[in-house]
């Protein structure tokens, strides 16, 4: 095994250079990692297609996204708002006096990010988690996903480049290829480093919260794990649009063939012809959808294990034809009735995979019930009409304890990246239902406020100086301003 003393020793040397760096240095950092990968060209999406079986136009889409968010870290950090000032100025003559204080946020130091299965890309070596991290000021230890090795490898001489001609200072991004849990678990466990950024299964994302938790010093996880991301099926959407929806959905349940974590795996409605016919539907289009090879092996034996587990359980009922083999991804539709779903644990598992269940409860007691059992979710979605939302406003309020987005009339699948997008929730979801994994709040996970009490002007941090140089929007006394303070 590589030796993680010397991986993450150096990540702190890196620290103390790379935490200092302007934020200026920083975005042209990011930029050029961005334009290193759109120059890496066909020889990156050939290797990734060849590595994932995700198909050019997939990959194409992804590495797009990848550099979209690598720059809109760089276009933050240029704003600088993200580091939310705020001063506080003294009283002397305040009974007891009050002090100057002036806050912002500061990077946590040396993070550790594992590149995800499903992300080759945008969730992986430069993807979402790794950008946000260096954009924050932290460097970074990527612990490179198995499936995808030489991809990485790829992308991991991009951001190396990037290094060397911007002047970064050295092993402010490393690059761990280690294909054993014992390389993960050392760097979590490892006094240099103080956060880690993590997508995957939930076996994995607790794995590491739990050793973080037992180091002498614990460290914040960000494990953004499994989820099953329930939809409701309000009647009068299902009479006046079952076909539409259905067409969405099966497109939605085999996108990418189902291997997002935003897969809509559960589906549930209160019994009615509407919602018979429906699942109809929805089985037929999904018996149409041409099968592709899922990411990896392990995957792919995951997706027969786990659906099979499913399909024998008591009271299922399988609606499409075909099941899973050992090698071929079937689509599949299964449905349940409310009561076996509320007394099987089982049936709300995620199956990892082109999979959705449907539950058909007696009413919408039921359905609240079946719906409030599913733990913690990184979306929820309720298709309904104003006539639906009018009969059951309480659903709108319910929503909000079960999920970090929640849809109205869409399909979860597809995760625009942008400042109000959350990509997180309440565990097992994540495990910390603070924050998001996509958009530019997810530099806060790598970021930790501190004030500065009584410090004379210039000692200051640029951004926290009473002349606002860089005119960024700080609150002054608690107004939100870009004006100077009046010294
Ligand atoms: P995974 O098994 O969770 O592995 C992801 C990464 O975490 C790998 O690099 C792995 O290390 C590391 N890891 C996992 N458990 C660990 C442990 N106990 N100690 C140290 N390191 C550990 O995910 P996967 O291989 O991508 O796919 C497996 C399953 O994860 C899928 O079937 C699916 O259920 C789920 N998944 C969910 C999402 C999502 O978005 N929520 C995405 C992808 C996959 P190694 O490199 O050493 O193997």
């Amino acid at each position: 095994m590589t030796n993680m003393n010397n991986i993450t020793l150096n990540a702190s040397i890196a620290y103390e250079k790379y935490s200092k760096l302007s934020t200026e240095t920083r975005a042209q950092f990011l930029d050029t990692i961005a334009n290193n990968i759109e120059a890496l060209g066909d020889e990156l999406l050939n290797t990734a297609n060849k590595e994932t079986h995700l198909p050019m136009p997939r990959l194409q889409g992804e590495r797009g996204r990848t550099c979209f968010q690598l720059r809109m870290f760089a276009s933050m950090l240029r704003k600088g708002d993200y580091l939310e000032a705020s001063i506080d100025t003294a009283i002397p003559d305040k009974t007891p006096p009050k002090p100057d204080i002036r806050q912002m946020l500061h990077p946590v130091g040396p993070v550790v990010v594992f590149g995800a299965s499903n992300f080759p890309f945008a969730y992986s070596t430069a993807g979402g988690d790794t950008a946000s991290a260096l954009a924050a000021g932290c460097p970074v230890i990527v612990k490179a996903h198995p499936a995808h090795l030489q991809t990485s490898t790829l992308v991991a001489a991009a951001i190396q480049k990037a290094i060397e001609t911007n002047q970064i200072p050295e092993h402010t991004f490393q690059h761990v290829t280690d294909t054993d849990f014992s390389a993960g678990k050392a760097l979590v466990q490892d006094d240099h480093i103080a956060a880690v950024g993590f997508t995957g299964s939930r076996i994995g994302g607790r794995a590491l919260y739990d050793y973080a938790s037992t180091r002498k010093n614990p460290i914040p996880v960000f494990s953004e794990m499994g989820s099953v991301n329930p939809v409701v099926l309000l009647e009068d959407a299902l009479v006046n649009n079952s076909e539409s929806i259905a067409k969405n959905y099966a497109g939605s349940i085999t996108l990418g063939m189902g291997q997002f974590c935003t897969n809509p795996g559960i589906l549930i409605g209160v019994k009615s012809a509407a919602l018979t016919l429906f699942s109809t539907q929805l089985a037929n289009e999904l018996k149409t959808v041409v099968v592709a090879p899922m990411l990896h092996e392990g995957i792919q034996s995951a997706y027969f294990k786990n659906s099979n587990h499913a399909l024998a359980q008591t009271g299922v009922t399988c609606l499409t034809d075909n099941t899973p083999t050992s090698s071929s991804a079937f689509p599949v539709l299964t449905t349940v009735d409310g009561v076996t779903f509320l007394s099987n644990t089982h049936l709300a598992e995620e199956v990892f995979g082109p999979y959705s269940i449907l539950v058909q409860c007696e009413d919408t007691e039921q359905l609240i019930q079946v719906w409030k059992s599913i733990q913690g979710q990184i979306s929820t979605t309720i298709m309904g009409t104003d006539k639906d939302f009018e009969k059951n406003e309480n659903l709108l309020a319910l929503s909000i304890n079960i999920a970090g987005r929640i849809l109205l009339n869409g399909v979860p699948t597809g995760v625009e990246v942008c400042d109000s997008m959350v990509h997180g929730g309440p565990y097992p979801a994540t495990t910390d239902s603070r924050f998001t994994a996509v958009g530019v709040k997810a530099v806060r996970r790598w970021l930790r406020p501190i004030s500065f009490q009584n410090w004379p002007n210039h000692l200051l941090p640029i951004f926290l100086q009473n002349k606002n140089e860089k005119s960024i929007w700080r609150t002054i006394n608690g107004e939100f301003t870009k004006s100077d303070v009046n010294a």
